[in-house]
């Protein structure tokens, strides 16, 4: 039978909200030009969802990570569920990889996330191309490249810290892995081992824009060369190629979002503060208690994302003392929230995924990083790109009301305010250039979609659809 399409990648990100939201929109972006996408999803992820994509070009494959009753909740800890994971997960890749050996269109490239380096064995394995597909700000990776390659010492003795193509950093700007190494031992061996093999990997491929962080991106691509290929936010909020993607696609925490954009609608352009801090971080309780007074007491209406296992540290009586201006919901379609002409700041966790979609909707933050990556995407956010500012944190590791307070009032209004959202319309021109035909990012995806071909001699059809 004759080949349908220029190459077939097989994606296998970590199972989790932030890091299974880029790589499935990478992967639509390779299919609409030309490419066949297997995307790997847990049996667990897979039994409780069922996903479905209506696309031959796109389909799930479901594989093992071990624990198909309860995905990382069943595992004892965060290390043996990174080692079952890896055990049990290559073989069911190995598997995937041989059930369509004999198809018209094989796997020819493994695109795994960089949380996943063993990939590169399985793809090299069946001798596959390999790319590694990094989540996470470009600055964020080179500090753990840095680290791993020791080129940087752990722990970093502050004041400040110098990482080439980065502002300097003060102990808190760096990830929280690197700030205080003994907080979480298997997450920064996680983050570390990604740079174990990534120099052998064929491509190395980074969700950020190098107009974003071009100076990190030049000091990383001199040791390391790699390709842009972001935003991965759907189409229809960049390049409108594809009108009809308006969302990722796999939601782990799916909510019917009609209450929240009805919610919405009713409100005047500007009025609401949207506060969410992801799928993952957990606020300490007097943490959560301090935002919820600032919230009550402050001027303007706010939508808050309070996942169902942060719920119980609300103050009592909150969502009622608050519903005149206040709306709580578990998940919220983040994407149409952040487009609605309705929001006037995005209080964020400063995750990357959230710090994009809010740069691409322009929308100026509080930033109030957690962990992890959080702090040097908080530091870009109020530092490099100047559309937003970071709440400070006072001796006990608390952020006070009254400052998360002040920091809303600055961004919801005068000059501050003028300043943030000039920074923030510049930002999202250059961000949607870059993924707009002949931008940045959108040739490098083009380089390695002619580099991963293998059916029109290293050429790519480039079916923009
Ligand atoms: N998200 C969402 N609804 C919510 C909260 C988050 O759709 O109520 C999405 C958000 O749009 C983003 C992802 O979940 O794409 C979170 O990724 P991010 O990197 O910001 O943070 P993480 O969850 O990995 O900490």
């Amino acid at each position: 039978m004759k080949e349908k399409y220029v190459a077939h990648v097989l994606a296998v990100p970590y199972p989790s909200q932030g890091h299974i939201c880029p790589m499935l929109q990478f992967c639509k972006c390779l299919v609409s030009r030309g490419v066949k996408a297997s995307f790997a999803i847990t049996n667990y992820i897979s039994n409780t969802l069922n996903p479905k994509f209506d696309d031959e070009c796109l389909r799930f494959v479901t594989i093992s990570d071990g624990y198909d009753e309860g995905g990382f909740m069943e595992a004892k800890s965060v290390s043996d569920y990174l080692a079952r994971l890896e055990s049990v997960g290559s073989l069911a890749l190995g598997d995937a990889i041989e059930q369509d050996v004999d198809s018209p269109n094989p796997i020819t490239c493994v695109v795994y996330d960089a949380f996943l380096p063993w990939g590169l064995n399985v793809a090299k394995k069946y001798g596959l191309k390999g790319a590694v597909f990094f989540t996470q700000a470009c600055g964020v990776n080179y500090v753990y490249y840095l680290i791993h390659h020791g080129k940087l010492s752990m722990p970093v003795n502050g004041p400040w810290v110098d990482v080439p193509g980065l502002p300097q950093l003060g102990v808190d700007d760096l990830p929280s892995f690197v700030g205080a190494p003994e907080s979480y031992l298997a997450y920064l061996q996680l983050v570390l081992n990604q740079n174990s093999n990534v120099d052998a990997a064929d491509y190395v491929l980074v969700n950020t824009v190098y107009e974003l962080e071009d100076k990190v991106v030049d000091a990383m691509s001199n040791e390391c060369p790699l390709l842009t290929i972001g935003p991965t936010i759907p189409s229809y909020y960049l390049d409108k190629q594809r009108p009809w993607d308006k969302t990722y696609g796999l939601d782990l925490f799916h909510l019917d979002p009609s209450p929240t954009t009805n919610w919405l609608s009713t409100k005047p352009p500007r009025s609401v503060i949207y506060v969410s801090f992801g799928s993952m971080a957990c606020l300490p309780k007097d943490q959560m208690q301090e935002l919820a007074l600032s919230l009550k007491e402050s001027a303007y209406n706010f939508l808050w994302v309070v996942r169902a296992c942060e719920e119980a540290k609300l103050p009592k009586e909150f969502v009622y003392d608050t519903s005149s201006k206040g709306l709580i919901v578990r998940w919220a379609p983040q994407l149409e929230v952040l487009a609605s002409e309705a929001i006037g700041c995005f209080l964020t966790h400063c995750g990357w995924n959230s710090t994009l979609e809010a740069l691409v909707m322009s929308v100026p933050m509080v930033g109030m990083p957690q962990w992890t990556d959080q702090p040097l995407d908080a530091k870009l956010i109020e530092d490099v790109w100047k559309v937003g500012i970071r709440v400070k944190v006072n001796e006990n590791g608390l952020v006070e009301r009254e400052e998360i307070g002040r920091c809303i009032v600055s961004v919801m209004e005068g000059e501050t305010r003028s300043e943030l959202v000039e920074n923030a319309k510049k930002w999202k021109g250059l961000v949607k250039k870059a993924i707009c035909q002949g931008g940045s990012s959108d040739r490098n995806i083009g380089k390695f979609i002619n580099n991963i071909s293998n059916s029109l001699g290293g050429e790519c059809s480039e079916n923009r659809t």
